[in-house]
Formats: structure tokens, sequence, C-alpha cells
């Protein structure tokens, strides 16, 4: 596994991370999510995203219970807090009530003294960004969060964000932005706006929640035991998924991935994953897997380059399906 320094700071993550968005607690069993864990800290994965939202909190204990015995000082935990997590109104947002509180819970299902990065994970338009600044820089003081970040806000909330912490003194450090070979939204002024404030994008879905493994065929049926197929997740699934699902052509596409793949002895997930991380601006590259042969597979592209002309073919081959 090789590792990148988070933006411009002195954290040193690896280059592929692991989360558990829609497995841990939902999709798959207690077991199997440990067994994913077991693989991910086998492929030398340090880094491991999880958020409060994720299966209504369960996914934070459940990878608390995984990451059990290990030594805290090898990992880098990363946590969100921001969407729903209860009935009342101050259950969600990035209040200082919530932020403070938000992050209290999600130290004790990790099982925790502290996390290494916590996110705002959307942008709250309800609360002034300098309330939820303070709240962040507060926790970052009191020990409690090492490093901030921020999920899916656009270029404009990033620097004036940026301003904030440089004032308020706190490492903001990273963006947790989609990004794949289909999905590219970050190119033009999310990656530009985080060079020059010094965040990192440790990116989500890599392979477009499986798409990109090739495993979903044009005109067929979701394979058994996949995301597209599971009940958990389902609204997000149609949403993501789905986009690509009922767009026959990008199935097509994808599938011309599959020789672009083996010519360079890897598989269509490796080489989604190797995709993301050719761009110099990523920090990492947050995979996700429903069972451990996947850890084992996509960890596999790390270190992997690809030269010009395959980044060539590839934009050749997607170019009417990619999202930008
Ligand atoms: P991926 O794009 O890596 O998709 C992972 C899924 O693809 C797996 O669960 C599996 O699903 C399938 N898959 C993985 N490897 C293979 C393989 N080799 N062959 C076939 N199928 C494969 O990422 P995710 O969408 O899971 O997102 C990764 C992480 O990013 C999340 O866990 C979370 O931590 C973070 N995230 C953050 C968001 C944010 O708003 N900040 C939003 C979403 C995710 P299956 O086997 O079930 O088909």
């Amino acid at each position: 596994m090789e590792f990148r320094r988070l933006g411009q700071s002195g954290l040193v993550i690896s280059e592929i991370a692991y989360g558990n968005w829609i497995t841990h607690g939902a999709q798959i069993d207690e077991e199997a999510a440990h067994a994913c864990v077991r693989a991910a800290l086998d492929a030398g994965i340090t880094t491991f995203d999880t958020a409060d939202v994720y299966s209504e909190t369960r996914a934070e204990t459940v990878l608390g219970k995984a990451l059990a015995g290990q030594r805290r000082e090898g990992l880098v935990l990363a946590t969100k807090v921001c969407h729903p997590v209860g009935p009342g109104p101050n259950d969600r947002g990035l209040s200082r009530k919530h932020v403070v509180e938000g992050c209290e819970g999600s130290l004790r299902r990790l099982g925790t003294d502290y996390v290494d990065l916590y996110y705002a994970h959307r942008y709250d338009p309800a609360v002034p960004l300098e309330e939820t600044m303070l709240a962040f820089a507060d926790l970052v003081r009191s020990g409690k969060v090492l490093y901030i970040g921020v999920s899916e806000w656009t270029a404009e909330q990033i620097s004036r964000a940026a301003g904030l912490a440089r004032e308020l003194r706190v490492p903001l450090v990273a963006s947790q932005p989609q990004y794949s070979m289909l999905w590219r939204v970050i190119e033009s002024q999310v990656v530009p706006a985080c060079e020059r404030e010094g965040l990192g994008q440790v990116v989500w879905s890599p392979l477009a929640q499986g798409i990109l493994s090739g495993k979903y065929l044009p005109g067929a049926a979701a394979p058994a035991g996949s995301r597209a197929s599971a009940e958990a997740g389902k609204g997000f699934v149609d949403m993501l998924v789905g986009h690509w699902m009922n767009d026959e052509g990008a199935l097509r596409a994808v599938q011309e991935l599959g020789p672009v793949a083996s010519d360079l002895g890897l598989t269509m997930s490796q080489l989604a994953v190797a995709w993301v991380l050719q761009n110099p601006s990523v920090s990492a590259a947050i995979i996700g897997a429903s069972r451990p042969e996947q850890v084992k597979e996509n960890a596999a592209a790390s270190g992997v380059r690809l030269e010009q002309a395959v980044l060539d073919r590839i934009d050749e081959i997607l170019s009417a399906y990619i999202v930008r």
C-alpha cells in the first residue's frame, strides 16, 4: 500500500481507504463486515471512513468493534456530521449544538477518544458558517478531532470555510466528493479551489458503486448479491447506481474498458481505482466492499500508474457518458 499526505497537511493516509456506507449495519452482517475490515488491514489500509448517519449510526458501532484492539496510532479514523440521526430539530445540521453532540456520539460508537478527521457531511445553509467553524475549532482544541474536512461543498463554500479556518488556526485539510471515471464534476471548480486552499480530495465511489467493475451488463438484471439488487440503502442506490443502470449505452461503454484493463494485467475495478489516483489532487480513494475478496482486489490498485495513452483511451470510450 502506498501513502500520501492529505492535502498540504502533515497527515499521512493510505491512498486507498476503506468505507462502510450501506454495507456495515445494513447490507452485510457483522461477520462479513469484520472480514472486510480484516482484509483492509491485511492489504495495508490504515484509513477508515464512516459517518454517524450510515445505517442510522450502526455503521460506526460495527467499525469500532471491527477495529478494537488495533494500535490507535496506526489508524486514521474519519467520520462525519450533518445528516439527521434522530427525531429532534437539533439532531441534524451544522449548529454548534449538533456538531459537538454529534462528535460525542461518534466517539462513543467508534470506541475512541478522538477522530483523526471530522467532516461536515454537507453544507448547512441554515447555520452561519462562522458558528459551524468555531464548533469544529473547539473540537480540535479539545483534542477530540485532529483535522477537519468537508464533503460535497462547492468551491465557493470551501473557500469561505478555508478563510475562517485560517483565522481560527485550525487544519481544514480534506474535501470528500464523489469522483470516478464517469463522475468528474469536481475537476472544474472544486479541485482548483482546494489546491489554492491546501485541501486534498478524499474521493468516494471510485467504482461508481460497482458500475465500473463491469458486472452490470446492458439489458440484464442486476446480478444477485450486488448493491443494485440489495434492499439496503435502496433510495441512494436508485439515485446513483440507477443513473447508469438505466443507461444501456453507458453500460456498453463500460464493458469496453474490460480489454483496456486486461491489457495492463488489471481487473476493471483496479483500473477504476487506479484512474482516480492519477489525479494529483486526490489524496485517497475510499473503496466500499460487500466481501473481503473485493477489498483485496481493489486495494491492489495502489501504486499502479496509468500511461497517458491509457487515460486517453478511457476518455475516448466513455466520452458520451462522463458527467462533468
Ligand atoms: P465504490 O464505488 O467502491 O463501490 C463499492 C461497491 O462496489 C461495493 O460495496 C460492491 O458492492 C461493489 N464492488 C466493489 N469492488 C468490487 C469488485 N472488485 N467487483 C465487483 N463489485 C465490486 O464505493 P462506495 O459507493 O461503497 O463508497 C465508498 C465509500 O465512500 C463509502 O463507504 C463511504 O465511506 C464514502 N461515501 C461518502 C459519501 C459522502 O457523501 N461523503 C457518499 C457515499 C460514499 P456489491 O458487491 O454490493 O455490488
